[in-house]
C-alpha cells in the first residue's frame, strides 16, 4: 500500500499551479497510489473561497476509486472566530485529518502570535499540524518553528518537504530533537532523506508527493534507499496511518 499524505486540490493563487479532482485520481491509478491526504491549493483569502476548496475536497473524500482524506489549510490571519469556525467545520463535521499553514502563503511566521493560535486549535481538536518548510525562508526555516514546538510538545507537527533542499539539516535535527516532529521530505534530494533515514530511522518519515508529477519521482528516491520491505512500508504508509489515524 502506498500512501500520499501530501497532495493539493483547486487552483493556487500564490503559487499558480492547480489541480483537478480527475487530474489526481488519474496520477494516482498510474502510479498505484492507494490514497491521499488532500489540502487545497491556496486560493484567494477569503472565508468563502476556503470553504468552497474544503467542500470540493469533502466530496473527494467520498471517491469510491481512491482513498481520500482532506486536510484543511486556513489563513491564520482570518478573525480568530472564522478561523476557529472552520477549522471546527472542516475537522468535526467533514472528518479532516490535519491542518495545514504555508507561511509563505499565509504570510505567517510559525510560531508568531496568530499561528500559536492555530497550534492550538490542533490542540483542542487533537489533529496534526503540517507546515510548509523550505521555499519562503526565514519564516519557512524550520528553526522557525522550534517555539510552537516546545509550547506544544502533545501536538504532532508534520515538517513539510523536510526543510526541502536547503534546510533538511534544519528539519532532521529538530525531527531528532523533538518526540513530536515527523517529516514529509518531497523535493529534498536523495543525499538528503538519507541523513534523514541515518538519524532517525523508519518511523518519523512519511511518503508524499506535493505534485502529482513528483509522484515517481518520490517513489524512486525511497527504492533506491531502503532495501527492506517493512521499513520501506513504514515510510510509504503505516507511519501515516498512525499518525493521521487513517482507517484504510
Ligand atoms: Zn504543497
Amino acid at each position: 500500500m502506498i500512501i500520499d499524505i501530501h497532495a493539493h486540490l483547486g487552483e493556487d493563487v500564490v503559487f499558480d499551479e492547480s489541480l483537478n479532482e480527475q487530474e489526481l485520481i488519474n496520477a494516482y491509478k498510474e502510479h498505484h497510489i492507494d490514497g491521499g491526504i488532500v489540502q487545497p491549493y491556496l486560493p484567494r483569502p477569503y472565508v468563502s473561497d476556503t470553504m468552497e476548496i474544503h467542500n470540493r475536497i469533502y466530496q473527494l473524500t467520498k471517491n469510491k476509486e481512491k482513498k481520500f482524506w482532506g486536510m484543511a489549510s486556513i489563513c491564520p490571519h482570518f478573525r480568530p472566530g472564522d478561523y476557529d469556525k472552520e477549522a471546527k467545520r472542516c475537522i468535526n463535521e467533514l472528518r479532516f485529518v490535519g491542518i495545514k499553514i504555508t507561511p509563505i502563503g499565509h504570510a505567517t511566521h510559525p510560531s508568531s502570535k496568530d499561528a500559536l493560535h492555530v497550534w492550538e486549535v490542533c490542540q483542542e481538536l487533537k489533529v496534526p499540524i503540517m507546515i510548509h518548510t523550505g521555499a519562503g525562508v526565514p519564516f519557512s526555516d524550520p528553526i522557525s518553528i522550534a517555539k510552537a514546538i516546545e509550547l506544544f510538545p502533545d501536538v504532532t507537527c508534520v515538517l513539510a518537504h523536510g526543510g526541502s533542499e536547503m534546510h533538511n539539516q534544519q528539519a532532521t535535527y529538530l525531527a531528532k530533537k523533538y518526540d513530536n516532529v515527523y517529516l514529509e521530505p518531497s523535493w529534498v534530494g536523495v543525499l538528503g532523506v538519507m541523513n534523514m533515514i541515518n538519524q532517525l530511522g523508519y518511523d518519523k518519515i512519511m511518503y508524499s508527493s506535493d505534485n502529482i508529477y513528483n509522484i515517481p519521482v518520490e517513489l524512486a528516491k525511497y527504492k533506491s534507499l531502503v532495501k527492506n520491505q517493512d521499513d520501506l512500508d513504514k515510510i510509504l504508509y503505516k507511519n501515516a496511518v498512525r499518525i493521521y489515524h487513517l482507517d484504510v
